[in-house]
């Protein structure tokens, strides 16, 4: 019942779990990705105008300073002293407010045609200070100089960043002072070259600009057209300059893949898998041959990304704590419904132990309510019809027991013994008195188990014990065929022996099953007895009978002969009548003896090497004047060759004599009869075939019992005692062969004999068959 209620609960939450998370698992990466796009796209563009703000701010700046140089070529005080030296004061004047209001200036200049500085005034930590014409130097060498004399009236000069080198030999001021110049010529009136003003602006003020942003310690990157770094955030890589140190610290280097896009592309951006590059270049002066400056900064994706990675957590774990409040709802909600079917599946599950006391109580007025009404209403009807159906079952019960003490009692009165065997395995089912009487207690099913012990043990008559399976009802349980037996002996353990005779037959139910065997046990002990008193009395009688018999005949034979004078033709005729009576009567009288042996079981059986063949023609010869009168075709079908087998010569006789004599009794006037001998296998098969009289149909079965005779033959041949049938069985059963006949009314009939082709075994007896 647990199982159900759980059962029912966790699917719905689950059914809740995989309904809300499917639809999650689908649109969450597609809208993942899409946010990601967006803020990488959005990114991309506020860097750009990021990197391209900077850059024009360096472009103005620088503007700014060229301007400033151009101005300062311009005033007319400084064309002035070109012509009069002397006035370089207020040329010191100037420079000196104009680094006042510009602290970019490290160094103003006036130098003469012919490099000659006429005015120098530096600053240095904000100390504003003229250089003593004592220390004013000759810069015809200098390659601002050079360069700042060709210009043109109205272009500037811009030098490259360097290091400020000064001296002879040059040397790199530490630390670092990197610097740009400004220089333009001043033309006089008549346009011809009068000197150069040379600005020095610290670079590294002016490269401030690259900050991003007041609290950001980030810098762009500025590099020269060489990919050689002039600003970044990492000092060491800084001036890596061919002009003065070449450390190898390059953009090249830093970038391989992408620097060439950055130095020389025009996109202003590059996107690899892991950054976002934007890049703007710089044009310090578009007649400078250094090229131009690139500045670029690179953001990383993943430090993009970051804030929507902490929004999807965020999110995740929301969803996570709601989903998992959501399934627990759904969970209490599910069992809240499922509680009236549990109750219904309570009740039916009691229904289904048989206890239909058991109501099922649901308040609610929905279908479930409504089911559990109809459920009870069931429940009565059922309980109802369970009840009359047990009142019936115990009346039929009662009943049946009642039938069957009935039918006990019956059976226990009746005078021969009853077993019942169930199919297949013939376990006692009923046993009456009388049957546990003669087959022993251990067999009563009252009894409970059944007691091997206490049961009798059945035998043959010679004391050997009956196998089982030859029983009747074993053989009934087996075949479903009716099984009777005779020959069967129950030794009780004092020793007191009883003949049984006990039949068997199939019980079958309606459908013709067979559910059961019967077996009825007769004790045939005195049957027997007198059975045997009889046979004896006829064996004895049949005996003492033969004497006289035999005298009667010698004599009739003398008579006949002659030997006690001459008879006359009436004489001879009785006297022959009277030969032939006897003659019947010692033939009646050997068969009776013959009988009463065989019954007895006192024959006996001596075999010796036999020739069949000459017995067969013998027992033929013996009946010509017969098949002469009747005309008959007599057909041999004998092997001249057949073998000599071990048998007794007076019992094959009587079987041939018997079945030949048959065969020509029981076919009229000119039928075939035809004696056939052969072997096969390891038998020898005898067959005697006529086109008599046949025998009818039902009559058939009891061909071989003693002293009968078929209907048929009964008025056309009065003579026949119906025993011989009966002794060749006998005789053939006993050797170890088999007999039996197909025979078909006013056809014919077939009779077949098999002997065993290795010989018969010997029986002791009392007396041998005439
Ligand atoms: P009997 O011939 O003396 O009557 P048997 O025991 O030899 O006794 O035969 C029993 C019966 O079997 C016969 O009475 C006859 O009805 C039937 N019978 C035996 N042999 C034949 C046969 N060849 N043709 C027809 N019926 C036969």
């Amino acid at each position: 019942m647990k199982n159900i209620k759980n059962n029912i609960a966790i699917k719905l939450a689950i059914s809740f779990i995989l309904i809300t998370l499917i639809p999650f698992m689908v649109l969450a990466p597609v809208v993942i990705n899409n946010v990601r796009k967006q803020l990488i796209d959005n990114t991309k563009e506020i860097i750009i105008e990021h990197t391209a703000t900077h850059s024009s701010d360096m472009e103005m700046l620088l503007n700014d300073l060229e301007n400033d140089v151009v101005f300062l070529s311009n005033l007319p005080v400084i064309k002035k002293i070109a012509k009069n030296v002397d006035d370089r004061l207020s040329i010191e004047i100037l420079y000196t407010e104009l680094m006042k209001a510009k602290s970019t200036y490290v160094q103003t200049r006036y130098l003469n045609n012919d490099g000659q500085e006429v005015v120098r005034v530096n600053s240095k930590n904000g100390v504003i200070q003229t250089v003593p014409n004592q220390l004013l130097q000759n810069k015809a060498d200098s390659y601002y100089f050079k360069e700042a004399i060709k210009q043109q009236e109205g272009t500037v000069f811009v030098s490259p960043i360097d290091l400020n080198m000064e001296g002879s030999p040059p040397q790199i001021e530490f630390p670092y002072k990197p610097t740009i110049r400004f220089g333009a010529p001043v033309f006089d009136e008549t346009g011809s070259i009068n000197g150069v003003v040379v600005l020095n602006v610290d670079a590294s003020e002016f490269l401030s600009i690259l900050r991003m942003g007041d609290d950001s310690n980030e810098y762009l990157i500025l590099v020269d057209s060489n990919g050689f770094y002039l600003s970044h955030p990492i000092k060491e890589k800084e001036w890596g300059s061919p002009i003065d140190l070449d450390t190898g610290e390059n953009i090249k280097k830093d970038l391989p893949g992408i620097a060439n896009q950055i130095l020389l592309g025009e996109e202003n951006v590059v996107v690899t898998d892991t950054s976002i590059i934007s890049y703007a270049h710089v044009s310090p002066n578009e007649n400078a041959d250094y090229g131009r400056w690139t500045i670029y900064s690179t953001y990383q994706k993943s430090k993009i990304l970051a804030p929507i990675t902490t929004i999807l957590i965020e999110i995740s774990a929301i969803w996570l704590i709601v989903f998992i409040i959501f399934a627990f709802l759904v969970f209490l909600i599910s069992k809240r419904f499922t509680k009236p079917i549990i109750e219904l599946s309570k009740g039916a599950e009691q229904f289904g132990q048989g206890n239909f006391k058991e109501r099922v109580v649901i308040r609610s007025s929905d279908e479930l309510g409504q089911l559990a009404k109809s459920f009870n209403v069931m429940a009565n009807q059922l309980q109802q019809l369970y009840t009359n159906l047990e009142n019936k079952v115990r009346e039929r019960t009662q009943a049946l027991e009642t039938q069957k003490n009935r039918l006990q009692v019956i059976l226990d009165n009746l005078p021969v013994g009853v077993f019942i065997g169930r199919a297949p395995d013939g376990k006692a089912e009923l046993v009456n008195k009388r049957g546990i009487e003669i087959l022993g207690k251990g067999l009563d099913p009252r009894a409970g188990a059944t007691n091997y012990q206490d049961v009798y043990a059945l035998t043959r008559e010679d004391g050997t014990l009956y196998p089982s399976k030859e029983l009747p009802l074993p053989i009934t349980l087996k075949t479903g065929l009716i099984s009777i037996k005779k020959d069967i002996y129950v030794i009780r353990p004092d020793g007191t022996r009883t003949a049984l005779r006990v039949a068997s037959a199939p019980i079958l139910d309606s459908n013709k099953v067979m559910i059961a065997a019967v077996a009825v046990f007769e004790d045939i002990t005195k049957e027997i007895a007198i059975d045997k008193a009889k046979t004896e009395f006829i064996s004895l009688s049949s005996h003492q009978l033969r004497t006289p018999l035999t005298s009667i005949g010698w004599y009739t034979d003398m008579l006949l002969s002659g030997d006690a004078g001459k008879l006359t033709k009436a004489q001879k005729d009785f006297i022959q009548e009277i030969y032939n009576g006897n003659q019947q009567m010692v033939n009646l009288v050997n068969t009776l003896l013959n009988v009463s042996q065989i019954d007895l079981g006192t024959f006996i059986i001596e075999p010796e090497p036999t020739d069949l063949v000459k017995i067969a023609k013998s027992a033929l010869s013996e009946l010509t004047s017969q098949i002469k009168q009747k005309n008959l075709k007599i057909v041999e079908k004998i092997d001249e060759q057949f073998p000599i087998v071990n048998a007794d010569p007076r019992l094959v006789r009587i079987i041939f004599q018997n079945l030949l004599s048959n065969a020509v009794k029981y076919t009229p006037d000119k039928g075939i009869v035809t004696l056939e001998i052969t072997q096969e296998n390891k038998n020898i098969i005898i067959t005697v075939a006529d086109t008599g009289y046949g025998i009818p149909k039902n009559q058939q079965n009891k061909i071989f019992t003693k002293l009968f005779r078929a209907d048929n033959v009964r008025e056309k041949e009065p003579n026949g005692t119906g025993l011989g049938l009966y002794i060749v069985k006998s005789i053939v059963e006993n050797s170890g062969g088999k007999i039996w006949f197909t025979s078909e009314e006013n056809k014919g009939t077939i009779f077949y004999v098999t002997l065993p082709l290795k010989g018969i075994m010997e029986k002791k007896g009392t007396r041998s068959l005439d």
